[in-house]
């Protein structure tokens, strides 16, 4: 797996997460900017359409919705204004005024959401609305490696490549197989060798096809056989496909049609597939760390504490991460004298937290001016340290047994090392 694989189960994760939030800012009835500048865009075009919109919504005859769609542009004009350029991926920007948690309305809040995302955008795009437009990056979501189908039954057989949403039907072939009723007079024997030798030279050309079409993909992640009937397995069984594929072989489905409609029924089941595509590489992940924890080698560490210390002198390989960690790292700050100090705290308490803070005195001046300065996602805390030593990290569901493993017994944050501790 190269190194850029191993980054996007976090760059993933971290869309996932901002996307998840934003949707919960969705139905709210203020105006919210949406804005998407591509790569070899110029950053001063994006600046202009936002000039012309301001000058549009300047005429919005309702006072709170002008002023709400106004900031909001102004906020967007002020975010883009950091960029140089778009960038090799594009930038997208969300910003309104927003309702906080349990609020009433009036006591909006202009919100910002900067997105580099993971991959190229393609489009420009510019939108005022009661919900921000995330539905670009969420179809970035969805896997962008290629699938191939196979669906094989008796009579025919078509071979297609799945890219996200993007469905090719490569091939479409006939079997030339004989039913399997004989004609009067023909002996049995005669004839279910001739049928034999009709399924084979068959096989071996639907195999010579599928070679042909998915062996010069690289972005190749599977292949799901499919079809109506046994078929699927006689093809499955001998050895008509290239080895490398017959590796990569997912799953095979059974389908209630053949050709086009066949295919089209493997699509629908395919998300449900490629999820499994990564729980198996999550499983492997697992199991290897498993297997330190199990043989003592002394090259894993887990819990939060002995993670960080082993990510800041370097040791650490790869970073495994649960997604299912609630929890951030806040900076406390004393606003009399500038003292600081961290803690690690679970979301659902960070209220408590807070008002444990109120009247706490300062450790270093007394004064009772602690407050919260700076909250971070623990994933993204950890992730930034991992980044500095060039530490992969892997974000792993709690959706397997070893993902669950992850999360409980070891807390969610584990490691695998690089060399031992030297006290180990
Ligand atoms: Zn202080």
């Amino acid at each position: 797996m190269s190194a850029t694989a191993k980054k996007s189960s976090l760059e993933l994760f971290r869309l996932r997460k901002t996307l998840q939030t934003l949707a919960n800012k969705e139905g709210s009835h203020t105006e919210l900017i949406t804005i998407y500048v591509p790569p070899g865009k110029q950053i001063s075009d994006a600046l202009n359409l936002l000039r012309q919109e301001y000058g549009t919504a300047s005429n919005i005859k309702s006072n709170v919705t002008r002023k709400n769609v106004l900031d909001a542009i102004t906020k967007a004009q002020q975010k883009l204004k950091l960029f140089k350029d778009p960038g090799e991926k594009g930038i997208v920007i969300f910003t309104g005024a927003l309702l906080p948690k349990g609020g009433a309305p009036g006591t909006e809040r202009m919100e910002d959401y900067v997105i580099i995302p993971p991959e190229p955008i393609k489009i420009f795009l510019y939108r005022c609305d009661s919900r921000f437009h995330t539905e670009h990056l969420q179809e970035m979501l969805r896997e962008k490696e290629t699938y191939g189908i196979i669906l094989v039954d008796a009579s025919d057989a078509t071979i297609a490549t799945l890219q996200g949403k993007r469905l090719t039907i490569n091939r479409q072939m006939y079997s030339g197989v004989t039913g399997k009723t004989r004609a009067g007079g023909q002996s049995a024997r005669r004839y279910e060798r001739l049928r034999d030798m009709q399924l084979n030279e068959y096989f071996t050309r639907v195999g010579a096809h599928a070679n042909e079409i998915f062996l010069p993909i690289d972005t190749l992640k599977g292949i799901i056989l499919a079809g109506p009937g046994p078929t699927k397995y006689d093809f499955q069984k001998g050895s008509f496909l290239n080895y490398q594929l017959a590796n990569k072989i997912l799953d095979v489905v059974d389908t209630a049609y053949v050709e086009e409609q066949g295919v089209k029924e493997v699509v629908e089941k395919a998300p449900a597939i490629m999820k499994k595509v990564r729980y198996i590489e999550e499983k492997e992940i697992m199991q290897k760390f498993l297997y330190e924890v199990g043989h003592d080698t002394g090259l894993i560490t887990y819990g939060e504490a002995e993670v960080r210390r082993a990510l800041q002198s370097g040791q650490v390989r790869l970073l495994l991460l649960s997604e299912g960690l609630d929890m951030s790292r806040v900076t406390v700050k004393c606003s009399a004298c500038e003292y600081t100090e961290q803690h690690t705290v679970k979301n659902p308490e960070m209220a408590a937290f807070e008002q444990s803070l109120a009247g706490k005195p300062c450790p270093k001046c007394n004064a009772p001016s602690l407050g919260i300065a700076e909250k971070v996602d623990i994933v993204d805390d950890l992730a930034a340290i991992a980044e500095l030593s060039s530490t992969d990290v892997e974000v792993i569901s709690a959706e397997t047994e070893e993902g669950q493993m992850l999360k409980n017994a070891f807390g969610g944050i584990a490691a695998m090392l690089r060399f031992k501790s030297s006290q180990g």
